[in-house]
């Protein structure tokens, strides 16, 4: 029995569940709703128990955050150039110790391993798990997991075509096997066909886009 059990747990510990940015702000109520958002949380507290590992993450701006529109005198959706890069505005959106910044309540039903943080710099927005928006700094989750031995990842939360998008890439990129639970995920959409844009970016990319239904079988 001890045997079995050792060799089950140890499978288990190379797979984790990634859930980005399930925060207040991006609820309908929020700074910043991301359309139909909530409708994923049922399915994320449901294949929460598939797994050994959940870390989660979160955008974590102060108020001078260089993504918010009105530190540039500009309105939302306004895009500007910032270091050679395109830089969308944003509302005011998940700051520093603010309730909108916290994780949704529901998600304390869930035994979180790790918090991740990301978007602290003033001066650089960060999309991504890994990586601020110019890879200047790690958020610490790639070195996390390589140290655990964890090489499979399996995507779920907001927004499909931004931060799960930059994480996927920057995941392949560092060597993990990346899952993109699509049900799980919902997008921004600024853009009609922006969320199927992203799915086939991210297949493209080496991804596998799996239907939370499907997950046991990719464990
Ligand atoms: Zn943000």
């Amino acid at each position: 029995m001890l045997k079995k059990g050792r060799r089950g747990s140890k499978l288990k510990k190379l797979t984790a569940l990634i859930i980005t940015d399930l925060q207040n702000d991006f609820m309908p109520s929020g700074a910043l709703p991301i359309k139909e958002g909530e409708a994923i949380i049922p399915i994320v507290l449901q294949i929460a128990p598939l797994f050994s590992h959940i870390y989660t993450t979160q955008d974590w701006h102060p108020n001078n955050h260089v993504s918010f529109a009105i530190n540039h005198g500009k309105r939302p959706g306004e895009i500007i150039e910032i270091h050679g890069k395109s830089q969308i505005l944003w509302p005011v959106h998940c700051v520093q110790e603010t309730l909108g910044a916290d994780l949704i309540p529901r998600l304390q039903r869930i035994a979180i391993e790790k918090k991740i943080y990301k978007g602290e710099n003033p001066l650089i927005d960060s999309y991504s798990a890994f990586f601020d928006n110019e890879k200047k700094k790690s958020t610490g989750l790639n070195e996390y997991l390589k140290k655990r031995g964890i090489q499979k990842l399996f995507f779920s939360g907001f927004a499909t075509d931004f931060c799960i998008l930059y994480s996927i890439k920057d995941a392949i990129d560092q060597g993990f096997i990346a899952y993109v639970i699509r049900d799980a995920c919902r997008a921004m959409n600024k853009e009609l066909l922006d969320e199927t844009k992203a799915l086939v970016a991210m297949e493209n990319y080496g991804a596998v886009i799996i239907l939370s239904r499907e997950i046991s079988s990719y464990l």
